[in-house]
């Protein structure tokens, strides 16, 4: 479970200069480095505007990612996309882990499938294809369990299951 501390600010990222979330371990970093200060200044979030944030950039289609150092402390909370985030990037174009995929890939079930394609072009990671005919099809090994396709389904045929109870993704993080 994520735990908000006391501090938690957004902050411009050093990628697309856009708003993360950042955590109490950069309460001491943050102010001396306005490069990462956005325009407005720091703002000091309360639990349930942190929640609303990140809900916002959610809708925005962005990929939040979590980021540790000094372990074990979370450091902030990125929103993101292709092919702006450069940890993302480092990962899918050069096979460098700078970041671990989620605990969790999509699957689809097609029972509940409708075929309405809110689903189609949502996918960052090339996870998700579409076909008009036969509805989504998501690669397992592909997918990096963000969630915006389960989220962009009204009917609920997309749900997030542990990657490690599938045997083909199972500690493939
Ligand atoms: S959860 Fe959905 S959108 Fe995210 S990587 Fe997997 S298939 Fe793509
Ligand atoms: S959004 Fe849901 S119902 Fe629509 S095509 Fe995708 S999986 Fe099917």
């Amino acid at each position: 479970m994520l735990r908000f501390t006391e501090m938690c600010t957004p902050n411009a990222c050093p990628c697309k200069f856009f708003n993360c979330l950042g955590f109490t371990p950069l309460r001491e970093i943050l102010p001396k480095l306005p490069r990462f200060i956005p325009e407005n200044g720091l703002e000091i979030l309360d639990k349930e505007k942190a929640v609303s944030f990140l809900e916002s950039t959610s809708e925005k289609g962005y990929v939040h990612s979590i980021w540790a150092g000094p372990l074990p402390a979370i450091v902030a909370v990125c929103s993101c996309d292709l092919p702006t985030c450069g940890a993302i990037r480092l990962r899918t174009d050069f096979d460098i882990n700078a970041c671990w995929k989620g605990h969790y890939v999509a699957t689809v079930n097609l029972d509940k499938c409708i075929q309405c394609g809110n689903c189609n072009d949502i996918c960052q990671f090339d996870a998700l294809s579409y076909d008009p005919n036969k509805g989504p099809r998501i690669d397992l090994e592909k997918c990096y369990g963000c969630s915006n396709c389960a989220e962009m389904c009204l009917e609920n045929a997309i749900q997030l299951v542990e990657r490690d109870s599938i045997p083909i993704t199972r500690g493939k993080y």
